[in-house]
């Protein structure tokens, strides 16, 4: 690929490990990267070097990451860059705080690089409509949805229409946890009364048909929440 249409991705961290760590995961996937460590240097490179996306952490010195999101909404040049927070806070507060501040996306500390690439992905997917909205990628699941298959590792899966609804819905939001009750709704629709156990046989399904004998489950059941598709071992 030609250096010059890689995805370029300002990070925005502090840490130096952290930093290290992103850029070796990023540049492997193909991205290009730019490092700021704090927020005014992030706001300065941000509107000189105008990346394709931002991942911003939330714990920053002098200037907070939500700060630095505001002021990133507020520029006419970096309006329209998408961002993803990084936050080491899971309470919901702080991310719907982080959402309003015009972040496109959130990611809990710590994560694994396969959800935040697949994060990094559906966040430039919605931000540039069309270019590659028919093909869902999380880890080696890729999902074709023109033409109704999904691959794992090169091999067909063969899901049932309700699996490929869940699954299409996981992999628009990966990593994201939803409830039985979110995916009833999400997946079989409101006026359809059925029982939120029946989420778990479709789960199962799902599962079995995905994993097959000896590749790694990709949904992470989160007990008492729901699920999600997620790498994380834990
Ligand atoms: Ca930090």
């Amino acid at each position: 690929m030609n250096p010059a249409l890689k995805p370029l991705i300002l990070i925005v961290e502090d840490e130096a490990d952290l930093v290290t760590l992103l850029r070796y995961n990023l540049e492997k996937e193909g991205f290009r990267t730019v490092v700021a460590g704090d927020g005014e240097e992030a706001l300065l490179l941000a509107t000189e070097r105008v990346p394709n996306l931002i991942l911003l952490d939330w714990m920053l010195p002098l200037m907070s990451g939500l700060e630095v999101c505001r002021q990133l909404r507020r520029g006419a040049k970096t309006r329209d860059i998408p961002i993803i927070m990084v936050t080491a806070r899971g309470e919901e507060a702080d991310r719907v705080r982080g959402l309003n501040s015009g972040a496109d996306d959130y990611i809990t500390k710590p994560f694994s690089p396969t959800e935040l690439t697949a994060r990094m992905r559906a966040v430039l997917r919605r931000a540039a409509p069309g270019t590659s909205d028919e093909l869902l990628q999380f880890g080696d699941v890729v999902m074709d949805l023109a033409g109704h298959r999904v691959r794992r590792q090169g091999r067909d899966v063969h899901l049932g229409p309700t699996e490929f609804r869940l699954l299409r819905h996981f992999m628009q939001h990966p990593g994201r946890v939803f409830s039985r009750e979110q995916l009833l709704d999400i997946v079989w629709g409101h006026d359809v009364y059925v029982e939120p156990r029946t989420v778990d046989v479709h789960i199962r399904r799902l599962r079995k048909a995905l994993n097959g004998d000896t590749e790694a489950d990709v949904i992470r059941t989160v007990r008492s929440a729901g699920y999600a598709l997620d790498s994380r071992v834990d």
